[in-house]
C-alpha cells in the first residue's frame, strides 16, 4: 500500500494518539509495521521533524539524548533525576496557559509549551 504524504503523517498522529505513552522515533516505526504499515526509520523521523514544524508533535529529550515524542495537546511534564536519568509526569500542568496569553506578544498563537523539571530522585537520594 503507498501512503500520500498526508496520510503517512496522519498514520504517525494517530499511533501516537493511540500511545498512552511518550514514544521514541524507533518504538513508534515498530508500531507502524506491526501494525501492516511499511515506513521506512528515516522516513518516519522525516515527517516526525516536519510534524513538529506544524506544531502537531512535541518531542522531550532524556538524559542519554533519546528523544521522545507525542501530540501537540497532551499537556505532560516530567520530573527528571540528573543522577539516575529516571522521569516521572507531573500529576498537572503548573504551567497557567491563561497567562501565557497574556504575555506573549501580539500576533503570537501560542500552540504549546514544554516545561521539564530536573533533580534527584527519592532512590538516589536514599543511597547517597
Ligand atoms: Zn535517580
Ligand atoms: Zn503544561
Amino acid at each position: 500500500m503507498v501512503l500520500s504524504l498526508a496520510s503517512r503523517q496522519n498514520l504517525i498522529l494517530a499511533v501516537l494518539r493511540s500511545s498512552k505513552e511518550e514514544l521514541s522515533g524507533q518504538a513508534l516505526h515498530g508500531r507502524i509495521r506491526s501494525e501492516g504499515g511499511s515506513m521506512g526509520l528515516a522516513t518516519v523521523y522525516r515527517h516526525l521533524r516536519s510534524l513538529q514544524q506544524q506544531g502537531e508533535v512535541r518531542c522531550r529529550h532524556l538524559a542519554n539524548g533519546e528523544a521522545l515524542y507525542a501530540p501537540r495537546d497532551r499537556d505532560v511534564h516530567h520530573l527528571t533525576c540528573v543522577e539516575c536519568g529516571s522521569s516521572s509526569a507531573l500529576a498537572n500542568c503548573p504551567v497557567e496557559q491563561h497567562s501565557l496569553a497574556i504575555h506573549t506578544p501580539t500576533g503570537f498563537t501560542a500552540l504549546f509549551h514544554t516545561l521539564e523539571v530536573f533533580g534527584i530522585c527519592a532512590t538516589c537520594k536514599a543511597t547517597k
